[in-house]
């Protein structure tokens, strides 16, 4: 069975004062949250701060990237190592942010899974489409060609070790999410993609849903059979809303 997940990346957002505040509003409700297990994705300077604000409660933390070497000259970098160091469970990889403002290629972002995996980090691998693809139909060989350049680098046994974010591109920060049929039906697609190759590892990765997710789609996107949570950028500085999201699950 697997177990809802809501990841909220705060990207490049928040001040000591706010995440302070952030923080105190998400453990002052999270008694409620009885069905999902919670994550913080800070900016990398705050992951010390916020490692402490979490203290006992039950909340992940994550980062934003991971660098796919071990350690030296990568200057801007964060070494697998610091970031467990920091506390981390989880890192973002291969956002699309990353990919287009960054130009992160399909092949580095495998490297820095790599990196992660190999590090004991779990990465949370963010795929999807761009309005012009999912317009031109080729939605399925966008995310067909994002997974296999890790299946590629590392085997599909390292998707299993993973979390797939998919965030349709045309959805991330612009209030307009992919109906909850839409995400299931890619969702369902690399399900299907994976199960040829690894039925264990298809029916056990969770796949989040990522794209203005918000307290008021939360619950019907998360009800979708092969939508096991969701990336949340936006509603995630919010704790009430982060929140709202987390006890639809
Ligand atoms: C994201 O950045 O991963 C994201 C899903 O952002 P938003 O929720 O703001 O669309």
């Amino acid at each position: 069975m697997r177990r809802t997940l809501i990841a909220g990346n705060w990207k490049m957002n928040g001040s000591i004062q706010s995440i302070t505040e952030l923080m105190n509003g998400i453990k002052a409700g999270l008694n409620e949250v009885t069905n999902a297990d919670l994550a913080v994705c800070p900016p990398a300077v705050y992951l010390m701060k916020v490692r402490g604000l979490i203290d006992e409660a039950n909340i992940a933390l994550g980062s934003q990237n991971v660098c796919d070497q071990e350690a030296g000259a990568y200057t801007g970098e964060l070494a697998p190592s610091m970031l467990q160091e920091a506390g981390c469970q989880y890192a973002i990889i291969g956002h699309s942010e990353r990919r287009s403002l960054y130009a992160e290629t399909d092949e580095l972002v495998a490297q820095r899974y790599a990196m992660a995996v190999k590090s004991g980090i779990t990465p949370i691998l963010c795929i999807g489409e761009t309005l012009d693809e999912r317009e031109t139909g080729v939605t399925e060989d966008v995310v067909s060609r994002q997974l296999d350049a890790v299946i590629n680098e590392q085997g599909v046994a390292a998707l299993g070790q993973g979390v797939i974010a998919y965030e349709p591109v045309w959805a991330i920060g612009t209030g307009k999410t992919a109906t909850p049929e839409q995400a299931q039906a890619v969702h369902a697609f690399i399900r299907q993609k994976l199960s040829a190759l690894d039925a264990a590892v298809a029916e056990e990765v969770q796949i989040l849903y990522g794209g203005s997710m918000n307290a008021g789609n939360a619950a019907e996107l998360l009800a979708q059979p092969d939508i096991d949570g969701g990336l949340i950028g936006g509603a995630s500085l919010k704790p009430a809303d982060f929140l709202a999201i987390a006890k639809s699950a």
